[in-house]
């Protein structure tokens, strides 16, 4: 079974483009909610081995879009959390140079960034990704989807644009959330670690392995 991951922050250290109240909601009962979702459908299969990449993989491949839905929420979150910093970071290395390259330097990322998300109709992510030869893009994905269906490329931020990611901080401001948000919580260290797998040059993150259910205990 997969466990909730803990935060690698307070839930006060987003204030205030995040609110503790909002992280407190977000992580604990929406994330917390997909995982638990994701344990019961898993439970009668008896499988408390594969990886979560595999397991959405597997159920985009079965259409089994209840399974994909849960599984893809508990992995977009995860990272969603890990891909933000309590402290305000800038690129830095072959990140920012590739950034100049393909926006004309972060002002640009961010313009691109804040324009695909909020344009995004309805719940999704927006996403920074890079492919195999280095290149950076900006693309959204909607409800559950994630970046593993794009064979090739790897990601290295991504922003929650679901409703429950801003409303009690942001109202309907999307855009206002994105603004705030790409300036100050991006991870740049998280992201340069990703880039540097894109590159071939280290592993990229994956989810924290699940772990074997608890014995049930039955009556004799
Ligand atoms: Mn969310």
């Amino acid at each position: 079974m997969f466990a909730l991951p803990d935060l690698p922050y307070a839930y006060g250290a987003l204030e205030p483009v995040i609110s503790e109240r909002t992280l407190r909601l977000h992580h604990d009962k929406h994330h917390g909610a997909y995982v638990n979702a994701l344990n019961t459908l898993l439970e009668p299969t008896g499988d408390s081995s594969t990886a979560l990449e595999d397991v959405i993989l597997e159920a985009s491949r079965a259409t089994d879009r209840k399974l994909f839905n849960n599984a893809a929420q508990a992995l977009n979150h995860s990272f969603f959390w890990i891909a933000m910093s309590a402290g305000r970071e800038l690129p830095s290395g072959t990140l920012a140079v590739a950034i100049d390259a393909a926006f004309g330097g972060l002002a640009g990322l961010k313009t691109a960034f804040i324009a695909e998300g909020a344009a995004h109709f309805g719940s999704g992510w927006v996403w920074l990704a890079a492919d195999q030869i280095g290149g950076l893009r900006v693309l959204a994905t909607h409800d559950a989807n994630d970046t593993l269906s794009h064979a090739g490329l790897t990601p290295l931020l991504v922003c929650d644009l679901w409703e429950h990611a801003y409303y009690l901080d942001h109202q309907n401001d999307r855009k206002g959330y994105l603004d705030a948000w790409f300036d100050v919580l991006p991870s740049w260290e998280f992201a340069s670690a990703q880039y540097a797998a894109a590159e071939g040059r280290s592993a990229p993150w994956r989810h924290p392995a699940p772990t074997p259910a608890p014995l049930q205990h039955k009556a004799a």
